[in-house]
C-alpha cells in the first residue's frame, strides 16, 4: 500500500523548534520508516490560478514531505473562516461561537477541491489516502469526483459533538454527506463515534450495520482509534532536558517550592479561565499553600486573527494579573504566565520539574499534553496528573485525578490533594497510566488505522 497522508500543515518538526505539535513529532519518524508521503500546506500562500498546484517535495528517509502553497484568495476563508470559526467551535460544543459567512464556506470547499487536485500527482498504483482532521471533511468526496477509487481514510483529532450541536454549522448536511465518501472514519472516543453514527441514522436516514454506514458512496466504517504518544521517546527527552538552561533555571528559581504546570494553546476549549479560577480559590481556601506552590502556565498563542481568540487572550491576561495582585507577595508570584511556544525538548523537562500537571479542557479530542506529562515523570518520584473528564485522554488515564472543569471549588480541592499525595499512591497511579500509554502508542495507532484501511481495500476488491 502506497500511503499518502494529508493534513493541514506539514511540519518538519525539529524538537528544538518552538511549537512542534505532537502529531508532527510523531508522524515524521513513521513517514521516514514506512515510506509514506505526507502532503499539506507549506504555510505560504500563492496568488492567481494555480493550474498545477505548486509543491515543494523533500525526501525523508524512505518517505517524503510535500509542502503546498495554498491559494491566497481562499486561505483566510478556509482557515480562520470556516475551519476555525465554524467547525472548531461546533466540534468543541461551542455553538455560541460559530461565525461563518457563505464566502467562508465556499473558500473551504475550494481549498478541499484544490487539495484533491494536488493529491493526484502523488497517486500511484496501490495508493491509499489518509486524511487528517476537520480542515478536510470534504476532501474524500472531491477525490471521488476526480475519479479516485482507491481507499480513503479520515481521522478526526477533535471530538464529534451531539447532533443538535453539529446542526448549528451552516451546510452541515452537505458536509456530512460528503464525509461518507471516506471508506473509514476514525474517532478518538466511543462517544464521538456514536454521535456521528447517530447523525447518519437520524438526520440522514441511513442504514447502519455493525458500525458500517451505507450511503450513495457505498460503505463507510466508523470506528475508534485513540491516538497515543511514544512514551519511551518522551521519557528520554525529559531526562535529557534536565540540563537544558530553561529547565535548570526554572528548578533553581523554585527554592524548594512546589510547581504545577499547564501547557495549552491559548484556546477557549482548554478551560484556562476555570483553571486559573481554581488556583485562585485554592490559595483563598488554603492560605498556607501561598508561597509553597505556584503555577507555571504556558499559553501558546494560537489563531490570533480570530476575534474569539483575541478576546480570550485579554480575558486570561486580566485574570492572571488579578490573581497575582491578590495573592502575590513582594518576593513571590503565584502564576508565571508565558505567552509563547516551546519545543518539546524543553517542554518535556518542564513537565518533569512539576509535581502536578493540570490539564482541564472543557472539551478535547484527546489532549496529548496529558499523556506527555505522564511520560515525562521521574519513575521514582512521579508527579500527579489532574485531568478533565471531558478530555478524550480521561478514558485511558482513569487513574489520574479526574475533575469536572466547571466545578471550580472541587477543582481547587483536587489540586490541593494532588500536592500532598503520598509517594506510594503517586507511584501506583503513575504506573497504571504508563501501562496504558505503553499499550497504545502512536506507532500502534498508525498501524491499527492503516491495517483497517487495508481491510477496506480488500473488501473493495472482493466487491468489485
Ligand atoms: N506543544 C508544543 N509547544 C508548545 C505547546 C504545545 O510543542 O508550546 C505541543 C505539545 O507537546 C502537544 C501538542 O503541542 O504535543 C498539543 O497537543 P494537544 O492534543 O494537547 O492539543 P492541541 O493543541 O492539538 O489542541
Amino acid at each position: 500500500m502506497n500511503l499518502v497522508v494529508v493534513s493541514n500543515r506539514v511540519s518538519r518538526g525539529k524538537p528544538n523548534e518552538p511549537m512542534t505539535g505532537g502529531l508532527a513529532a510523531a508522524l515524521l519518524p513513521i513517514v521516514e520508516k514506512s515510506g509514506a508521503i505526507w502532503v499539506g500546506s507549506s504555510g505560504r500562500v500563492r496568488d492567481g490560478n494555480q493550474k498545477e498546484p505548486f509543491a515543494e517535495v523533500e525526501a525523508l528517509g524512505a518517505g517524503a514531505l510535500a509542502m503546498l502553497d495554498l491559494p491566497a484568495a481562499h486561505y483566510g476563508g478556509y482557515y480562520e473562516g470556516f475551519a476555525n470559526s465554524a467547525l472548531w467551535p461546533a466540534l468543541h460544543s461551542r455553538a455560541d461561537l460559530i461565525r461563518a459567512s457563505q464566502e467562508d464556506y465556499l473558500s473551504y470547499r475550494e481549498v478541499n477541491a484544490f487539495m484533491a487536485r494536488a493529491l493526484l500527482r502523488f497517486r500511484k498504483t496501490d495508493s491509499a489516502f489518509w486524511v487528517q482532521d476537520y480542515h478536510f471533511l470534504a476532501l474524500g468526496a472531491e477525490l471521488r469526483d476526480l475519479g479516485v477509487t482507491e481507499p480513503i481514510g479520515f481521522f478526526l483529532h477533535t471530538p464529534w459533538p451531539a447532533r443538535s450541536v453539529i446542526s448549528g454549522v451552516p451546510h452541515h448536511r452537505e458536509l456530512i454527506e460528503a464525509m461518507l465518501a471516506y471508506d473509514l472514519i476514525g474517532f478518538q472516543t466511543e462517544e464521538d463515534c456514536e454521535n456521528f453514527v447517530s447523525y447518519a441514522q437520524s438526520d440522514l436516514g441511513l442504514v447502519v450495520h455493525d458500525g458500517v454506514i451505507i450511503s450513495r458512496y457505498g460503505r463507510t466504517r466508523a470506528a475508534v482509534f485513540p491516538i497515543g504518544i511514544d512514551p519511551k521517546q518522551f521519557a528520554q527527552l525529559a531526562m535529557k532536558a534536565s540540563t537544558h538552561p530553561d529547565v535548570s533555571r526554572l528548578r533553581r528559581s523554585l527554592n524548594g517550592e512546589k510547581l504545577a504546570i499547564g501547557v495549552d494553546r491559548l484556546d477557549y476549549s482548554k478551560g484556562l479561565i476555570n483553571r486559573i479560577k481554581a488556583f485562585d480559590r485554592m490559595w483563598t481556601l488554603h492560605p498556607q499553600l501561598s508561597r509553597t506552590v505556584s503555577l507555571l502556565q504556558i499559553a501558546t498563542p494560537s489563531r490570533g486573527a480570530i476575534e474569539a481568540y483575541g478576546n480570550l487572550q485579554s480575558e486570561v491576561a486580566r485574570l492572571v494579573t488579578d490573581v497575582n495582585g491578590q495573592h502575590g507577595e513582594v518576593d513571590w508570584t503565584p502564576i508565571r504566565y508565558l505567552n509563547k511556544g516551546y519545543g518539546q525538548a524543553v517542554l518535556a523537562g518542564l513537565y518533569r520539574t512539576a509535581q502536578v500537571g493540570v490539564v482541564t479542557p472543557l472539551q478535547d479530542g484527546m489532549n496529548l499534553v496529558a499523556k506527555e506529562y505522564v511520560a515525562a515523570q521521574n519513575p521514582v518520584d512521579p508527579g500527579v496528573l489532574v485531568l478533565s473528564k471531558f478530555a478524550g485522554a480521561a478514558n485511558e488515564l482513569d487513574t489520574a485525578l479526574l475533575v469536572n472543569p466547571h466545578d471550580i471549588d472541587s477543582m481547587a480541592r483536587t489540586i490541593a490533594i494532588a500536592l500532598s499525595m503520598p509517594l506510594t499512591e503517586r507511584r501506583m497511579r503513575w504506573e497504571a497510566m504508563m501501562a496504558k500509554l505503553r499499550g497504545h502508542t502512536i506507532q500502534q495507532w498508525f498501524a491499527d488505522f492503516t491495517d483497517a484501511l487495508h481491510d477496506c481495500q480488500l473488501d473493495k476488491s472482493e466487491l468489485a
